[in-house]
């Protein structure tokens, strides 16, 4: 199994750095002297308990959620009040959410094509034949001119990544991108990120799916009381976890 840990498309170049970052919802310190890099082409999955603050932190990253000390930079841009560096970030990394978020007045397309026409201005009959592309690529083109709440949930997930691909970022962001999905549609979603991960997109997700962290993640983060508390390769991380608090997770999860 150490050889999925072997990542070929990894490279040296740093995607996004994190220093000592701190956030607060109002008194309660939720993150914690964050310090994080990843390099571009990584696959990072972030494990923790609930409320150990990973939504938040990767919500920090497209300035979802606002830091209060130290430093974000996303693709050479920091993170600041300017909102120039917050569009320009924003534009090059897509999320994923748990619950899809789709437009449910608006066809599978249309969803697909809303950002891409309105934020990136490009022609319509453009957005359309690339979000034709990435719809084939997860695997529904036929659904493309139905409601989102015609398709099933993983269906709806396959779209919600694919409308996110047709602003072509530089990263993507998954927080629990399975938790809402029955059994059965667990694995159309897994299979659809791994293969966005094969073609070496810089991915963090937030997941359960120990499975899916073994086999695609370069490096697991484990997050505890708002801090990263242990990271490594995944083989390690499953098979030799240093920390109690990482040694308990696991006891419960595996
Ligand atoms: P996780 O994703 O690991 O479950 P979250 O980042 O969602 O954790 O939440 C971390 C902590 O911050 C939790 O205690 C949660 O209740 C709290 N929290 C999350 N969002 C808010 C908010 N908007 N306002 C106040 N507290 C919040
Ligand atoms: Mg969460």
């Amino acid at each position: 199994m150490t050889m999925a840990t072997t990542n070929p498309k990894a490279s040296d170049e740093v995607a996004i750095r994190i220093e000592g970052m701190n956030k607060w919802y109002g008194q309660f310190h939720v993150l914690r002297d964050i310090d994080l890099t990843v390099t571009r082409g990584e696959r990072i999955v972030i494990a923790g308990p609930s409320g150990s603050g990973k939504s938040t932190m990767i919500r920090c990253i497209n300035r979802l959620e606002e830091h209060q000390s130290g430093k974000i930079v996303v693709d050479g841009t920091e993170l600041t009040n300017d909102l120039k560096n917050i569009d320009k970030v924003r534009s090059e990394v897509g999320m994923v959410f748990q619950h899809f978020n789709l437009f449910p007045h608006l066809t599978i397309l249309e969803n697909c094509t809303l950002a891409p026409i309105w934020v990136r201005k490009i022609p319509k009959k453009q957005a359309e034949e690339t979000a034709m592309h990435f719809l084939e690529k997860v695997k529904i083109p036929d659904q493309a001119h139905k409601y989102p709440g015609m398709l099933s949930g993983g269906q709806q997930q396959r779209v919600a990544i694919a409308r996110s691909l047709c602003m072509m970022p530089k990263i993507m962001l998954f927080d629990e991108p399975t938790s809402a999905l029955d059994p059965e549609m667990i694995k159309e979603v897994l299979d659809t990120m791994i293969e966005l991960a094969e073609e070496g997109m810089t991915m963090l997700c937030v997941t359960h799916e120990m499975g899916f962290a073994q086999s695609v993640a370069d490096r697991v983060i484990f997050m505890a009381d708002g801090q990263i508390v242990e990271q490594n390769n995944p083989h390690d991380f499953f098979h030799n976890p240093q920390s109690e608090r990482t040694k308990q997770f696991l006891s419960q999860i595996l």
